[in-house]
């Protein structure tokens, strides 16, 4: 049978699968959702001992019923390979009574990997079942992390080009050079005089320009996205926790069937999300518990039913979950709102015009098993030294959020699931501060060799590259130069 999607914004809309990923956002300013989530199709024994490829096909099969098994076969395959350091691609480390899916085992050591690397590949076929015939350009503004793992996803993938624009000044020195080494003959990154929301700005318009699309047609060009409000990547991501609870089956940790809560730290609500469609298909989970860091926008919605993004931002030492508008939640409240279309758009249009919704007490009663925490910055630092000082495991700062936001949350006899999504190595400062305040002043790159040293872990090919590449990209431009800087990479 074939599953279909519609918008958040308008349930008469039907699309299939591809059309979705090629479209990203729904044009009613909706996000796709699934007309009902598929369950899983085999036992629950049936998952023990099922490779990362031929769990994420299990899974993936369900969703994205318009590719054939041979087009889903060879995505999986081209994305899932050598670029993960370790054939189980998403090892489970059972870490003082808790198992830390390791999601940062990719190209950029961070989980935005599982998702990025068979994006592209999706994108590519829905663009050929779609017949569109030109050449996909993926736009993208980033703060740091998603370019580089758009990037390195993209690279070299034929009918494909990226261009990324990021602040010059506003990331760190790993992530710049993580993208400024980034090879590809299709791959482009652009540091901008201005800040992230010029570089956002910028991109938005250029997706809007009319006049530019014709030109870019022209030349056998179109503009795509690789936002993680795409299905594409959403879909990808429930594999990896259907997989986590086939290894604890297959590792005797659990029973079948029997419950397990999975811990996850948010900022677009993505990953998350992920988990809950995991549950829905059918895998036991307890209870989800979405992690906050300071900017508790999340915790403090499960708590009260009330979403308020005015408020202070906070900058942390978990970037990538600094985020007040949390995106890929309308696919929640959709859910909670029964489905209803104009009750989900009328919610989304608060929010945009005040920066606040509320929902009524009856979605909030449907959000039971969702519940929130959060930790402070202290709280974060002294989890990541607990851990390590207790078990020499070694975590990085997201994942210390939902570590802490765990023990605080669940209790001593429920079995935990934490989503680990980035490699230590990738915010070496904050993580090794934490375990010992006297290496705040040392340098970044000397700290690497001794988070080596302190978590006796090998250091990652990602760190590697940037200790040795060569960089390769110097683009820069003015924030009102960015369509100029597209047409020339372009050559229209
Ligand atoms: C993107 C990211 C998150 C947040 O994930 P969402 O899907 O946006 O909720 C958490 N940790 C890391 C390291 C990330 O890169």
């Amino acid at each position: 049978m074939d599953l279909y999607y519609k918008s958040t914004r308008n349930s008469d809309l039907r699309v299939t699968a591809s059309k979705a990923i090629l479209t990203g956002l729904s044009p009613d300013g909706g996000l796709f959702v699934p007309e009902s989530v598929p369950a899983l199709g085999v036992s629950l024994s049936g998952l023990k001992g099922m490779s990362y490829q031929e769990t994420a096909y299990t899974v993936m099969k369900q969703f994205l019923t318009d590719f054939t098994e041979e087009e889903l076969k060879e995505c999986i395959a081209k994305a899932y390979d050598e670029k993960f350091d370790t054939e189980s691609i998403a090892p489970l480390a059972k870490v003082d009574n808790t198992y830390y899916l390791e999601l940062f085992h990719g190209a950029t050591i961070a989980f935005k990997d599982m998702a990025l690397s068979i994006l592209p590949h999706l994108l590519t076929v829905s663009a050929k079942k779609n017949e569109v015939k030109n050449d996909i350009v993926i736009l993208t503004a980033t703060s740091g992390d998603t370019g580089k793992a758009a990037m390195a996803g993209f690279a070299d993938v034929a009918g494909t080009r990226i261009i990324v624009f990021y602040p010059k000044d506003g990331v760190s020195k790993v992530q710049e050079l993580q993208m400024t080494t980034q090879k590809g003959g299709n791959v482009d990154v652009v540091a901008i005089r201005g800040n992230f929301d010029n570089a956002q700005s910028g991109v938005k318009a250029m997706f809007e320009d009319k006049e530019l699309a014709e030109e870019l047609a022209g030349k056998g060009y179109q503009f795509s996205s690789a936002n993680s409000i795409n299905i594409g990547r959403l879909v990808p991501q429930v594999a990896y926790y259907v997989y986590a609870y086939g290894m604890l089956m297959e590792n005797g940790e659990i029973e079948e069937g029997e419950k397990v809560n999975v811990v996850v730290p948010t900022g677009n609500f993505g990953n998350i999300l992920a988990a809950f469609y995991a549950k829905e298909m059918g895998i036991p989970i307890g209870r989800l518990v979405c992690a906050s860091n300071e900017n508790k926008v999340l915790f403090d919605f499960f708590k009260t039913g009330v979403y308020d993004k005015n408020r202070e931002f906070v900058l942390t030492s978990s970037p990538s979950m600094d985020i007040l508008i949390s995106s890929n939640l309308e696919r929640l409240i959709y859910v909670i709102a029964g489905e209803d279309s104009d009750r989900t758009a009328g919610l989304m249009d608060a929010l945009k015009q005040c920066g606040k919704y509320e929902i009524s007490d009856d979605m909030h009663r449907k959000l039971k098993n969702i519940t929130g925490g959060y930790a402070t910055e202290n709280q974060t630092a002294e989890e990541i030294k607990r851990v390590y000082e207790k078990t020499g495991y070694v975590i990085d700062t997201h994942t210390a959020v939902a570590s802490y936001v765990c023990r605080q949350t669940c209790g001593n006899e429920e079995k935990c699931i934490i989503a680990s999504t980035a490699s230590p190595y990738k915010f070496v400062k904050s993580v090794m501060t934490a375990i010992d305040g006297s290496y705040a002043d040392k340098d970044e790159f000397a700290l690497l060799e001794t988070l080596r040293d302190v978590s006796k872990t090998e250091m990652p090919q990602a760190i590697k590259d940037i200790l040795e590449a060569e960089v390769i990209h110097r683009t820069e431009c003015g924030a009102e130069e960015m369509k100029e800087t597209v047409k020339n990479i372009l050559g229209i």
